[in-house]
């Protein structure tokens, strides 16, 4: 068990078969105990650690209070739930477990930055159905790699989300465990049309720059604003100076491309047009003239889009 004490957590082993009792209705209760008569002993693992030894001798005595703020851990209760009751009761945040049929779909993983992390995560949006519904699931990370084709899963500890206009989904959080699901679900015959991938072929017959003076820092590659004053440029992230011709303009273009009748206007955004360079073995241009001769020049690529008019992947 672990011991929770004012300033760290020990690892403890009970001898003192009287004391288990005690010890399980604290742990249950979220109770504090005081422990009198323990010993401290290294752990044989780990030399630098120190284990909580409990013997004959020990004392244990049932606290109303704890003389300093503890982590109550919450006791989670692991019923699940269905899809319509997912839809039609559950809010932005609230946490749940479901049997689903995950029916994997064309859309590409896509890397995306989180907004208060450096690093990239991978990103995968499929459908989840069980017999009562059909909703969005969001993969994250390792979450992806549970899910290796279109199964049923026990998806435990899911997190709700709910944007504008009521729409609901779920999406994988570091705490989801995914398993498989011994329920037999069948796969739904209905798609989420925010889910459907469609594509045009390049060359696009117009592209704009709708760039609202975004820049990135050479050096913490956070979104920063281009002063117009000195040679010189200070980033309020890292600190770090840089010349202004070093700072990376971020773009966001808008594409237009035509198939016979069919026109449409394809928004891509920095992360898309890094991943299309990517793709073409070529580091992305600072310079907008560049990257409008590359695309017209390319008569091979497709580009796929969603719902929105996003792009999302190129092939
Ligand atoms: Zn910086």
């Amino acid at each position: 068990m672990l011991l929770q004490t004012s300033n760290t957590t020990y690892r403890s082993v009970s001898y003192n078969l009287e004391l288990h009792h005690d010890f399980i209705t604290a742990s249950t209760n979220q109770t504090p105990i005081q422990l009198s008569n323990y010993n401290l002993k290294e752990n044989f693992f780990d030399k630098s650690c120190l284990d909580i030894e409990i013997n004959s001798f020990t004392r244990i005595e049932i606290l109303h209070e704890a003389p300093f703020d503890y982590t109550k851990i919450a006791v989670e209760k692991t019923h699940t739930i269905t899809i319509a009751k997912i839809l039609n009761e559950k809010k932005d945040k609230d946490v749940v477990s479901l049997h689903a049929y995950v029916k994997l779909n064309e859309r590409p993983t896509t890397q995306t930055s989180l907004r208060y992390s450096p690093e990239k995560i991978n990103k995968k949006e499929v459908s989840a159905n069980d017999d009562t519904g059909i909703i969005k699931l969001t993969l994250w990370g390792s979450a992806i790699d549970k899910i290796p084709k279109s199964d049923a899963y026990y998806l435990q500890k899911v997190v709700v989300k709910e944007y504008s206009k009521g729409t609901i989904s779920i999406s994988s959080s570091p705490r989801s465990t995914i398993t498989i699901s011994q329920n037999k679900i069948l796969p739904s015959q209905s798609t989420i049309r925010e889910l459907l991938l469609h594509t045009f072929s390049f060359p696009p017959i117009s592209i704009q720059n709708s760039n609202i003076q975004q820049y990135t820092c050479p050096h913490c590659e956070k979104s920063v604003q281009k002063k117009d004053e000195g040679r010189l440029f200070k980033c309020p992230f890292c600190n770090s100076m840089a010349l202004h011709s070093a700072l990376q303009p971020k773009y966001m273009l808008k594409l237009t491309f035509k198939d016979g009748k069919h026109q449409k206007t394809i928004t891509v955004y920095n992360d898309m047009l890094l991943s299309y360079f990517n793709m073409k073995g070529l580091a992305l241009p600072s310079q907008f003239d560049e990257i409008v001769i590359q695309f017209l020049c390319d008569s091979t690529s497709k580009i796929l889009y969603d719902c929105r008019n996003i792009c999302i992947g190129f092939k």
